[in-house]
């Protein structure tokens, strides 16, 4: 039983993707369970509060760190574990798909959503295990990364894709580590002039596969230098 529990001042948002995702039907309910946590409910400030504005003079208000560490408490104490704690942050380790299989051998998670100009770092001292980037650009809040990030976990459970073999030939799947899989064709063979490559339509398994690893390699040579060194 895998668990993830979310922190945000936006469940709804989090909340909306688990209810409309279709990955999400595939999910066996006892294998996984999501809960996500308005971070308000763990204020002791009045009226709610849970940022200030930041010291130092600087224009924007940052996420009090008290909030934050009593979620996480409360979390730890409901899981009976202290989740392995996630910061989505610009200032991150940029995920990728072996960070990504590092992380799904922890049971339980905790995914924190930054607002604001960020949270203070006490809180990521006291609780944070790693920091994830999904990117050099930055967002207004962690919701959508955390989306990002749950979506690509997801896909690592068995059964959530209707064929496992999918995952294994996407791009960066086990058989194209590190590698862009490559064009894919449906219907109709020619299309406005436009043939599929006629191997794909031989029937010959293994010259398809010869053929893919091919196109892959020089793909991702073209494309994704950076991949390869
Ligand atoms: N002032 C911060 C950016 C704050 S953006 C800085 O300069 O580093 C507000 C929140 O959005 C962050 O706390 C984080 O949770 C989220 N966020 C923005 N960009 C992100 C990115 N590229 N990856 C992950 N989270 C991001």
């Amino acid at each position: 039983m895998k668990t993830l529990d979310i922190v945000t001042l936006f469940p709804e948002i989090i909340d909306f993707y688990f209810e409309n995702t279709p990955i999400n039907k595939k999910i066996n309910k006892a294998e996984l369970e999501v809960n996500t946590h308005q971070l308000r409910d763990f204020t002791e400030e009045k009226h709610n509060k849970v940022d200030d504005n930041q010291y130092g003079g600087e224009a924007g208000m940052v996420l009090m760190a008290q909030p934050l560490i009593n979620s996480i408490n409360f979390i730890t104490n409901f899981r009976k574990q202290k989740p392995f704690t996630i910061l989505m942050s610009p200032q991150g380790e940029k995920i990728n798909q072996s960070i990504l299989s590092e992380i799904f051998n922890h049971n339980h998670l905790a995914f924190v959503c930054g607002r604001y100009e960020g949270v203070d770092e006490r809180f990521i001292e006291e609780k944070v295990d790693v920091e994830l980037s999904v990117g050099d650009f930055v967002l207004s809040g962690g919701e959508l990364p955390t989306i990002l990030t749950i979506e690509a976990l997801l896909r690592f459970i068995p059964g959530t894709l209707g064929n496992r073999d999918s995952f294994l030939n996407d791009s960066f799947g086990e058989n194209f580590i590190s590698q862009l899989k490559g064009p894919v064709y449906t219907r109709p063979p020619m299309l406005n002039g436009r043939k599929v490559p006629d191997i794909l339509l031989s029937g010959d398994h293994k010259k398809i596969q010869e053929w893919r690893k091919k196109i892959s390699e020089k793909r991702t040579q073209s494309r994704r230098n950076d991949l390869l060194k």
